[in-house]
């Protein structure tokens, strides 16, 4: 597909215009990801008509993949494990019990525009809707972000709520995918929360230095390697060959830049949901840098019941891991339970004393 030209719009004369920034490559990369299942499947070399019901998904939750991604697919397979999470299938049309359109409980725990607070002693802020895959099993894919995300650059009611409860001492920002946005406006917001006093950590969950590496530039760097707070990214990559190049090299140099980073995947079923696989993964990041999170039960959300790993064959991994793994490369196995004032982790070994 052919990247969009930039629109460049100019203040009327008379008012000062703010000094135009050049358009960074990452932005531009993101504008010609790949839109249309039809043409990923080509590209890869396979049928465009071989998977029922992709367009009636698509239309659901549309298609979005970059370039960059696209290269770590292997070509001719139409099992691969990256494909399986960017590919619409007819799969997501079909209604299952259980599965809904909000089954973490995001719209009851809004405490002001854009400011979610369920958890203690740390608060969500949804910076954006946008994101650079549209992951097909996401539990957001239903979210409206236009409802509860504030006005552009508006986190006054957000900041205001964070300044008047001491208890908190972590912001994360989520979304969709916080690091969608600009760094003039992520910087903007770091140095606004880093003027919070009782605030300690910034932490942000983000899938973009893997899937779209080139994300990771110079301005990003800048401002996530200074300030008050510490910096923390969880990365969400659920495969091992996510962690090829060039994210590697991205996440590289995070680390060098003093960011801790934590990686956080869902069990995926046909695409992670083995051992060997969630080995390598925990395995391969830590030789980049990236300490293992958690690995989290599919949320429920309506449309994505083919992705999800029973609970029974979840404990048995996990138990695989612990028997093969040091402690530190074991992530916690987790799921989201609406109401509940954190995770709930699931007890993967019979009580013993
Ligand atoms: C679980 C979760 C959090 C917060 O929970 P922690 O236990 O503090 O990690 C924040 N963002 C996302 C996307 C999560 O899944
Ligand atoms: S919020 Fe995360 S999981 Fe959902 S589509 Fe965006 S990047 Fe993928």
């Amino acid at each position: 597909m052919p990247t969009k030209p930039v629109m460049i719009t100019r203040e009327p004369r008379g008012t000062q215009p703010p000094a135009p920034r050049p358009t960074p490559a990452w932005q531009q990369a993101l504008a010609s990801a790949i839109r249309d299942p039809e043409i990923l499947l080509r590209r890869l070399g396979l049928a465009p008509d071989a998977v029922p019901g992709m367009q009636e998904a698509d239309r659901l939750f549309r298609t979005r993949v970059p370039e960059s991604y696209l290269a770590r697919m292997q070509p001719g397979d139409p099992r691969d494990p990256l494909l399986l999470q960017a590919l619409p299938r007819g799969e997501e049309t079909h209604e299952q019990p259980g599965f809904v359109s909000d089954p973490v409980g995001d719209h009851d725990a809004l405490a002001a525009p854009g400011l979610v607070h369920k958890y203690h002693g740390r608060v969500l802020l949804l910076t954006t809707g946008a994101c650079a895959i549209h992951c097909r099993y996401c539990f957001r894919r239903e979210f409206d972000y236009a409802d509860h995300s504030p006005a552009r650059d508006d986190w006054d009611a957000a900041l205001a709520y964070i300044a008047g409860h001491q208890e908190i001492r972590e912001v994360i920002l989520s979304g969709g995918d916080p690091l969608a946005l600009g760094d003039h406006r992520l910087a903007r917001l770091a140095e606004r929360l880093a003027d919070i006093p009782h605030l300690q950590r910034l932490r942000i969950h983000t899938r973009l230095p893997v899937i779209l590496p080139e994300r990771v530039d110079a301005a990003l760097l800048g401002w996530l390697g200074q300030g008050r707070l510490q910096h923390i990214m969880v990365l969400h990559a659920n495969h091992p060959r996510e962690f090829a190049a060039p994210a590697d090299q991205a996440l590289r140099r995070l680390a060098a830049a003093g960011v801790t980073l934590l990686n956080q995947a869902v069990l995926l079923a046909g695409i992670n949901d083995d051992a060997d696989t969630l080995a390598e993964l925990q395995e391969t990041g830590f030789h980049l840098g990236v300490l293992p999170y958690y690995l989290h039960q599919l949320d429920r959300t309506r449309g994505t019941a083919h992705f999800e790993v029973s609970a029974h064959r979840a404990r048995a991994l996990y138990r695989e891991l612990h028997a093969r793994l040091p402690g530190y490369l074991v992530p916690r196995l987790a799921r989201e339970i609406p109401g509940e004032p954190g995770k709930t982790l699931l007890a993967p070994f019979p009580a013993r004393e």
